[in-house]
């Protein structure tokens, strides 16, 4: 482009809310052939509100500790060893995501607040990226987190299987509560008739985000132009597909569970067989994927860590502005053609 028709294009831009960084971006902004959404803040508004609390309990194992040790300040039911209720549930969840960041963790901790339960802080804990939290609580380990959080630590989360799937299928992302039994003695082998040391489920929680009003009409206005459109998420397949058929997305276009470091590996694989990806996201997960991208775009709120590693920022938290930038760079480009 001519300096003046990048001017042209970067002013334009600029009272659209559209900030292209540069001459070249403005330039390669009309050649994208695919766009690749991040799902969390992007597509939807990434204000997870917790929605589900389902209690898996038998009702016959032992949960509590036998020494009358117990979870919480008025967790009497732990102690004498009662069926776990939803508040049960939702209260060591909450405890375990108390230190966390992360919006699942947010909507956990603020939906125990609002049902009156009282949390504490865990005694420790630690962030799995991309899967959940293990925390400490009095002694005992516990887990929020998805299926691989608790496989990778030798539980078997199929009894909450069908749970999981119900949630998922309404778009939701549920997540597995276990408890690592201990008996006290810090010995789990000691006593046959004591607490399963290999950890159990104990619930399940669910959180749901909103899709954006304007989401569905980016989708549909990007493929008027022959623009192919994917999604990419950590979560799992069946929240990431209910949320795609929501704004139009094809099942075939969404990568689901992949991992905050794999995020760029997917834009890459994209890019493969020769097209030219525009990336929009928001997150500091987002901001080695948008580096990679033909075109990097970072959405509104954005963290600026995503801003930072992008070619185009959009002011606003729309995702209609996508179409704009393209537009945008089109108009300009062909105004000197
Ligand atoms: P996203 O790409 O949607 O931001 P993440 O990569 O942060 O998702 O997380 C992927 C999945 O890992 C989540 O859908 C959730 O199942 C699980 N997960 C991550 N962090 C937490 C947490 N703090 N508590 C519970 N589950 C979590
Ligand atoms: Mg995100």
């Amino acid at each position: 482009a001519t300096p003046a028709a990048t001017m042209v294009g970067t002013t334009l831009g600029a009272r659209n809310g559209v900030l292209f960084k540069g001459g070249d971006v403005l330039e390669r902004a009309k050649d994208v052939d695919t766009v690749v959404f991040d799902k969390t803040g992007t597509l939807t508004r990434g204000e997870m509100e917790l929605t589900d609390v389902v209690v898996l309990d038998d009702g016959e194992r032992p949960v509590g500790d036998r020494d009358g040790g117990t979870l919480s300040a008025d967790g009497g039911r732990l102690a004498a060893r009662e069926p776990l209720g939803e508040d049960d549930v939702l209260r060591l969840a909450a405890i375990a995501e108390s230190g966390s960041e992360h919006p699942l963790a947010r909507a956990i901790v603020d939906g125990a607040v609002e049902r009156g339960i009282d949390t504490a802080d865990p005694d420790d804990f630690e962030n799995v990226p991309g899967h959940g939290i293990k925390a400490t609580v009095n002694g005992r380990e516990v887990l929020v987190g998805n299926r691989k959080l608790l496989r990778d630590d030798g539980i078997d989360p199929s009894p909450a299987l069908e749970t999981m799937e119900r949630l998922e299928k309404e778009g939701k992302t549920a997540m597995l509560v276990a408890l690592r039994g201990s008996d006290g003695s810090g010995n789990p082998e000691s006593n046959g008739d004591q607490p399963p040391s290999e950890g159990e489920i104990v619930g399940v929680v669910a959180a749901a985000d909103t899709v954006k009003e304007t989401a569905r009409d980016a989708v549909s206005q990007l493929r008027e132009r022959g623009i192919d459109v994917m999604m990419i998420t950590g979560d799992n397949e069946r929240t990431a597909r209910a949320v795609a058929e929501r704004v139009g997305i094809e099942p075939r276009n969404v990568r689901a569970e992949v991992l905050p470091e794999d995020k760029s590996d997917a834009v890459e694989s994209v890019q493969e067989g020769g097209r030219k990806a525009m990336m929009v996201g928001d997150g500091v997960n987002d901001a080695p994927a948008l580096a990679v991208a033909y075109v990097g775009t970072a959405i509104g709120s954005g963290t600026d860590v995503a801003i930072e590693a992008a070619d185009v920022t959009l002011m606003r938290d729309d995702p209609v502005d996508v179409v704009k930038a393209i537009r945008i760079s089109d108009a300009t480009l062909a105004k000197i053609r």
